[in-house]
């Protein structure tokens, strides 16, 4: 195998997984309208692999595997693989506008820091550091495309799962056999698995509390194992129209789903971690996976930042509102959140560090986790922008752009026309703007932007817990003190 092409990877998907939409089997997931356009889109990206101005980007070849690989699987030594590594993430990111936030390269980072840290399994057994090993190369060298739940299903907040009124709801070891774990229940909200290839558990947040012993499991499987069900939320997808209609929710709704394990077996060659609650609790950290996937998700974050910067100014420009002082205020600070954003991973990058312990170059995960707090408030800001610069031409579009060449058409280019653009590119313009901030695909982005970094308070407590320069600047205060 090699990087594969968007049709190797929709044929994949033909695999007889049990997909459910609407209380009905899915037949094909590549056919099948409501998540048919996310596999397409996704299709696009791994065809992009093979473009010859993106190929020596976006694919690398990997002595240590013995072929090339997409390059979110190559494990960095080196700034100048952290910068490459960026410029691939900025190249998918930027060709979905910054809109499929599980794009293959999100997982494909964490197995890649997941088997670099392959000490950290074998703190459970030596087995399950082989296992993480042998599950990169596998995921790398077939090029997959992972999705992966955390999340149990919410219950009772105040409960740890063992005393939940039904404790067998959230998944859990049920047994073991000579071939492997069977694990039992529910976990959620696992972006695009109605058309990724394998799924990659693992239980979060980390506070695992003794008792909880079962629920304790890192591990992956592939999509179509039998026992595994994937239940949808409704798609957000708009399903036929013109792109300029929906320009965004036609092409990019990853659809989020449920899954649910129903007596599945794990063989013990994808068990990288089970039923051990002090290493589950330290994994997040100590497997540092963090400094990996906030590089991808930062990048993805700045594409799409960057490009609702561009329709905020894009849309001043057309009311002709650009050079009035409170929009160019506006806009300054919108270029201020896309910086700072777009700099938490060059600074990552000047500020990365090599591991003794593994030899890999890791980027500074205090500059990404700015990102990674920051990106929550920026994202619904520069929405607002878009809302406060539209104001009420947001609602007043046509219901096709098709409109436009009826009977109605000369009426509707004189309502819609704005400064120096026809009503037809000016209704395009807006069309796109309310994808963002006005539909469903939009709301479901910014609750997406706000939460999939993990709970914003956790999150929070969690960089203030670790913030390695604290001494630093605590240093600073107590040399200023003492002289006083
Ligand atoms: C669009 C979208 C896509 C996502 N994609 C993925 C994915 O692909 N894979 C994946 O695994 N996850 C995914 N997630 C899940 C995401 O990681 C979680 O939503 C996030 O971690 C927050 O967890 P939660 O939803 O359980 O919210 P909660 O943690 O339940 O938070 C909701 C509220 O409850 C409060 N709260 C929770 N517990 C307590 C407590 N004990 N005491 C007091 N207050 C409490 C919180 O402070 C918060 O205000 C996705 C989420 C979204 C919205």
């Amino acid at each position: 195998m090699t990087v594969r092409t968007g049709q190797e990877f929709l044929a994949g998907l033909n695999d007889g997984r049990e997909v459910w939409y609407d209380g009905k089997r899915v037949d094909n997931v590549t056919t099948f309208a409501p998540m048919a356009a996310a596999a397409h889109s996704t299709a696009r990206l791994y065809d992009l692999q093979h473009e010859p101005r993106f190929r020596d980007i976006l694919s690398v070849e990997c002595p240590g595997l013995g072929q090339r690989i997409a390059r979110p699987f190559e494990i960095p030594r080196t700034r100048e693989q952290l910068r490459l590594k960026r410029e691939a993430y900025l190249i998918w990111a930027e060709a979905t506008c910054g809109m499929m936030g599980r794009s293959p390269d999100f997982l494909n980072a964490m197995v890649m820091a997941l088997a670099a840290k392959q000490s950290f399994f074998a703190a459970c057994a030596p087995a399950r550091a082989e296992a993480i090993v042998n599950y990169y190369r596998h995921v790398a060298t077939h090029d997959l495309y992972l999705t992966h739940a955390l999340l149990d299903p919410q219950l009772d907040k105040g409960k740890p799962r063992h005393l939940q009124e039904d404790p067998n709801i959230p998944l859990r070891v049920v047994d073991r056999t000579a071939d492997g774990l069977i694990v039992h229940g529910i976990k959620r909200i696992a972006t695009s698995a109605p058309y990724a290839d394998e799924i990659l558990v693992w239980p979060f947040p980390p506070s695992f509390l003794p008792g909880e012993e079962a629920y304790a499991n890192v591990f992956a499987i592939p999509m179509n194992t039998k026992g595994l069900k994937t239940l949808c939320r409704p798609s957000f997808a708009a399903v036929g129209g013109a792109r300029g209609d929906h320009p965004l929710s036609s092409q990019f709704d990853e659809l989020d789903a449920t899954v649910v394990f129903d007596h599945v077996l794990v063989p013990w060659d994808r068990v990288f971690l089970h039923e051990d609650i002090h290493l589950l609790n330290r994994m997040y950290k100590d497997s540092r996976m963090r400094e990996m996937t906030a590089h991808q998700t930062n990048s993805r974050l700045e594409a799409k930042l960057g490009f609702v910067y561009a329709l905020i100014l894009r849309m001043t420009e057309i009311s002709g509102l650009a050079q009035k002082s409170d929009m160019m205020e506006m806009l300054g600070e919108a270029v201020a959140c896309v910086e700072v954003i777009r700099n938490t991973t060059r600074s990552a990058e000047a500020q990365a560090t090599v591991d003794p312990e593994n030899g890999v170059m890791y980027p500074d995960l205090f500059a990404l986790q700015a990102g990674r707090a920051l990106g929550p408030i920026y994202y619904p800001k520069l929405v607002d922008m878009l809302k406060r610069v539209g104001g009420g031409g947001l609602i007043q579009l046509p219901v096709t752009l098709s409109e436009f060449s009826s009977p109605i058409g000369e009426v509707l280019e004189k309502s819609l026309r704005g400064a120096g653009v026809s009503g037809l590119d000016k209704a395009k313009i807006f069309k796109l703007a309310w994808d963002i901030c006005g539909s469903a695909f939009g709301a479901r982005h910014e609750l997406y932007e706000m939460n999939y970094a993990g709970e914003r308070g956790a999150l929070l407590s969690g960089i203030q817990r670790e913030y390695g320069r604290k001494q630093y600047y605590t240093d600073q205060l107590d040399r200023f003190l003492g002289g006083l």
